[in-house]
C-alpha cells in the first residue's frame, strides 16, 4: 500500500485510516511547525500527484476487509487539496462505503477556488487550519507560496463555511511569542465571528517540528487563551483510544516504516496504532535503528521515531 497509512489513533477522530495524496513533500505552505519536515515543492499547482485509480484500488482492497474504523482521513505529508482527484476519491468513498466518515484535513489555502470547494462538498467533516490573521505573522509561521494572500484565504474559508453542509472544525496552531499576542488574538476573534464552524480547536507542538526553535505552548496557557477567545473555543485533548485494528499490511516492519515515513511517532503511538504490545514494536525499532534505517528524537511526549531523511 503506497497511499494509505495506519489506521492511526487520532486525538480527535478516533481510529483513522490515512490517505496520503502527495509525495513527500508537496504543499502550498512550509510551516515552521510541520511534523513532516521542510516543504520541497512549494506550489499552488493542482494535479494528479499520485494516480487516482491507484488510490481507489488500495482503498477497495483494504475497505473490503470491513475494518472497524472511526474515520477515513485525507492527510499525510502535504496538502491534499492540491491533488486534482480528491473530489473523485471522496465521491467513490461515499458511493461504495457510505458507512465511513470521510474527513479532510486541509490548510485551507485553496478554498478561495470554487472548484476546490466543490470537490470537498461530499466530505462529512473538513478541518481547515488558520494560524494567523495578520499577513506578516502568516508569512512568519506558514511561509507560504509567494502568490498566496492571507486575506484571500480567509475569504475562501468564510465562503466554504457558508456553502458546506457537513461539519467544519477550525484548527489554530499556537506558537508562543508569535500568534498569541493580544493584538493577534483580537484579530482571530473578529474572524471567528464571521465563520460558521462547529468547533474551534487550539493546538500546539506535539511532535518535533520542521524548525527546532518552535516550542510547545504549556497546556495551561492554551486553556487560558481558549477561555479568552470564547465558549466555542477548546484545546485539542490527549489521545485516549487504545482499540486495536488489523493493519492493512501483514508485514509489521513495513507497516511501521509506512507510518513513521508520514510523521514521527512514539512507541506508544505505534503500539496503539498497530495493536501490538509495546515490547514487540520496540524490538522492530531497535533493529531498524541499529541498521540505520530510522532515527529518534526527544520531543515533548517522549522519544519519537522517524525514517532517516
Ligand atoms: S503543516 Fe500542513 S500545511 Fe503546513 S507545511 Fe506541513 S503539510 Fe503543509
Amino acid at each position: 500500500m503506497k497511499h494509505l497509512f495506519g489506521p492511526v489513533p487520532s486525538r480527535r477522530l478516533g481510529i483513522s485510516l490515512g490517505i496520503d495524496l502527495t509525495p513527500q513533500k508537496v504543499c502550498t505552505l512550509n510551516c515552521v511547525y510541520c511534523e513532516c519536515g521542510k516543504t520541497d515543492h512549494l506550489t499552488l499547482e493542482r494535479k494528479e500527484y499520485v494516480p487516482t485509480a491507484e488510490v481507489i484500488a488500495e482503498l477497495e482492497k483494504y475497505l473490503s476487509t470491513t475494518p472497524d474504523l472511526d474515520a477515513i482521513t485525507f492527510s499525510g505529508s502535504g496538502e491534499p487539496t492540491l491533488h486534482s482527484g480528491i473530489g473523485e476519491i471522496i465521491a467513490w468513498l461515499k458511493e461504495h462505503y457510505p458507512q465511513h466518515r470521510v474527513v479532510v484535513l486541509t490548510n485551507g489555502t485553496l478554498l478561495w477556488q470554487p472548484e476546490v470547494r466543490a470537490e470537498l462538498m461530499q466530505a462529512d467533516l473538513v478541518v481547515p487550519s488558520l494560524d494567523a490573521v495578520s499577513e506578516d505573522i502568516f508569512r512568519q509561521i506558514n511561509r507560504p507560496n509567494k502568490h498566496l494572500s492571507n486575506s484571500e484565504i480567509i475569504e475562501g474559508l468564510v465562503t466554504f463555511c457558508e456553502e458546506f453542509d457537513g461539519e467544519v472544525w477550525l484548527e489554530v496552531f499556537l506558537i508562543p511569542g508569535l500568534n498569541d499576542t493580544p493584538e493577534e488574538l483580537a484579530c482571530f476573534r473578529e474572524v471567528f465571528d464571521r465563520l460558521r464552524v462547529d468547533r474551534i480547536q487550539l493546538n500546539s507542538l506535539d511532535r518535533p517540528g520542521a524548525m527546532s526553535w518552535v516550542q510547545p505552548m504549556p497546556r495551561e496557557n492554551l486553556m487560558a487563551i481558549a477561555a479568552l477567545l470564547g465558549d466555542e473555543v477548546e484545546v485539542i485533548g490527549k489521545p485516549v483510544l487504545r482499540r486495536s485494528v488489523a493493519s492493512f499490511s501483514e508485514n509489521t516492519r513495513e507497516t511501521i516504516l509506512a507510518t513513521i515515513r508520514v510523521r514521527p511517532c512514539t512507541l506508544d503511538d505505534l503500539s496503539a496504532s498497530l495493536g501490538l504490545h509495546a515490547l514487540d514494536v520496540g524490538k522492530y525499532l531497535d533493529v531498524m535503528i541499529a541498521e540505520g534505517e530510522i532515527e529518534q528524537h526527544r520531543g515533548e511526549r517522549g522519544v519519537f521515531y522517524q525514517v532517516k531523511r
